[in-house]
């Protein structure tokens, strides 16, 4: 048996009812599958800023590097306006703990019209978002604004690597019983490299080399340049399995591919780095909605998952999709946010009698 510790990030707002979720459906995995967990409970957020004067307290940090083998995190809120001395802890978090991948799967339903089953696979260390930027003023005295966009083989070779890492597992995964669309595993490397041929250029080439390695030798390759594929994705979103990214692309089109499942509450992420994952909830701390447990945790079940696949637990990983895919199918117990008049807690025991 294996025991993995997991710390719980909560944050602010509906972030402290789908972590409870998230906790309560590590715990109801079968016996069978001889996994065992243990709980840190880790602060972080705009409260704990108010609090202690830090968003990200370091002691979550070292608790984290040094105690945990995974971690799922709810959501914070970012007031508005700037506050002195407060940044978003998610942000300091990929840094800290060099989670270099951004990972956002994208489900619909199965039996809606256009079923959707993708993930995306973004890039999170470079690209533009190095924000080395700098203004200066042309010979008629008007402002210049440039930016570095900066692509290494190392970033590029490594997220590639991950994405094709994806795709058996995905492939695994369906084969454990989670309904799907896909038959055979498939990578698509977005670019924009017939413009920006050296710094495109070299994620494509890069990207390609990558998933040219013997074990995913059953992964199909196909690239496509970004904005078509924006028309694509719109168009004919079951046509994709796995999207890999370099950092802006892969922003904008996360949360655009979000946007074709109808609600924030059932998409997760995970932030991933070497050894370490961070399941998250792509939806904020929702304060028009908190504390009326009417949240949907799917969004959180999900990102559950989507930690333990990180953390090589693909059967109870395949369990979870599976549950929440019957909720879902089923659309007896549903949240608002889908349309239905179920409670938080009433979803989470749905899902649970599944597993
Ligand atoms: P939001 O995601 O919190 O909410 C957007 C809308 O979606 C709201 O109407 C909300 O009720 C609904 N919604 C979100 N999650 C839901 C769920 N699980 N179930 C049902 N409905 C859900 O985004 P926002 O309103 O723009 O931001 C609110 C706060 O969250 C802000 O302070 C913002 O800075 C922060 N935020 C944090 C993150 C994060 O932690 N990663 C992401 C986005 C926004
Ligand atoms: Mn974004």
């Amino acid at each position: 048996s294996r025991t993995l510790r997991i710390g719980l990030i909560p944050g602010d707002g509906i972030g402290k009812e789908v972590i409870p979720a998230g906790r309560r459906i590590l715990e109801a995995l079968p016996a069978s599958l001889k996994l065992k967990f243990e709980f840190v409970d880790l602060k972080a957020g705009f409260e704990t800023f108010e609090q202690t004067g830090a968003a990200l307290p370091d002691k979550t940090v070292e608790i984290l590097k040094n105690e945990c083998d995974g971690a799922l995190f709810g959501a914070v809120s970012s007031p508005s306006q700037a506050v002195k001395g407060y940044s978003s802890p998610i942000v300091a978090l990929r840094k800290r703990l060099d989670l270099y991948a951004n990972v956002r799967p994208v489900k619909s339903v199965m039996t809606a019209k256009n079923p959707i089953d993708m993930v995306i696979v973004r890039e999170n260390t470079e690209d533009l978002y190095v924000k080395e930027e700098k203004t200066y003023e042309a010979a008629d005295g008007s402002k210049i604004a440039e930016a570095i966009k900066r692509i290494s083989e190392k970033a590029s070779f490594r997220i590639a690597t991950m994405a094709g890492e994806i795709a058996l597992r995905r492939q695994n995964i369906r084969d454990g019983g989670a309904p799907s669309i896909h038959k055979s595993p498939m990578v698509t490397i977005t670019h924009k490299s017939n413009v920006l041929s050296q710094t495109d250029g070299l994620f494509r080439a890069t990207a390609r080399e990558a998933l040219a390695a013997s074990r995913f030798s059953s992964v199909g390759v196909e690239e496509q340049i970004v904005d078509s594929m924006v028309y694509k994705l719109f168009r004919q979103p079951e046509t994709y399995d796995v999207i890999v990214a370099p950092n802006l692309y892969g922003d904008i089109l996360s949360d655009g591919a979000a946007a074709l499942v109808g609600s924030l509450g059932l998409v997760p992420s995970a932030n991933v780095g070497e050894g370490f994952a961070i399941g998250e909830p792509c939806h904020g701390s929702a304060p028009d909605i908190m504390g009326k447990n009417i949240a949907n945790p799917i969004a959180t079940l999900r990102s559950v998952a989507l930690m333990l696949e990180f953390l090589n637990e693909e059967t109870a990983a395949a369990k979870i999709y599976a549950a929440v895919d019957g909720n879902l199918e089923e659309g007896k117990l549903l949240s608002p946010d889908l349309g239905g008049t179920a409670t938080t807690t009433e979803v989470v025991e749905d899902i649970l009698r599944r597993l």
